[in-house]
């Protein structure tokens, strides 16, 4: 078992377990500290996301990272010249006009 990414927010580290458990990457999730220490302390706690099988740490990092710093180039939006409605960048057709993107929007 390897650890691979830590966070003290348990969402963000939910959602890459949920990325590489989709990947067939077995994950285990653990807190750093123990239960006593947060009751006591009131202290964030880090959540650490581990990888069961340390072969799989190469493939399960190259998803967090895809994760961490993709998604913005797809989620710009590029304006319809026929309508002028604004189209998710993932569209290739306008959604409103059928409009297909312009060559050099893209
Ligand atoms: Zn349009």
């Amino acid at each position: 078992m390897r650890e691979i990414f830590t966070d003290t927010d348990s969402a963000r580290v939910g959602l890459f377990q949920s990325l590489l458990e989709e990947a067939g990457i077995s994950t285990f999730l653990k807190n750093q500290y123990s239960n006593n220490m947060i009751a006591s302390g009131g202290r964030m706690s880090d959540v650490v996301l581990c990888v069961i099988n340390d072969h799989d740490y190469d493939a399960a990092l190259e998803i967090i990272k895809e994760a961490a710093t993709g998604g913005e180039e797809q989620t710009e939006e590029w304006i319809c010249s026929k309508c002028g409605e604004s189209v998710p960048g993932s569209f290739d057709l306008c959604w409103s006009c059928q409009e297909p993107i312009k060559a050099d929007l893209k």
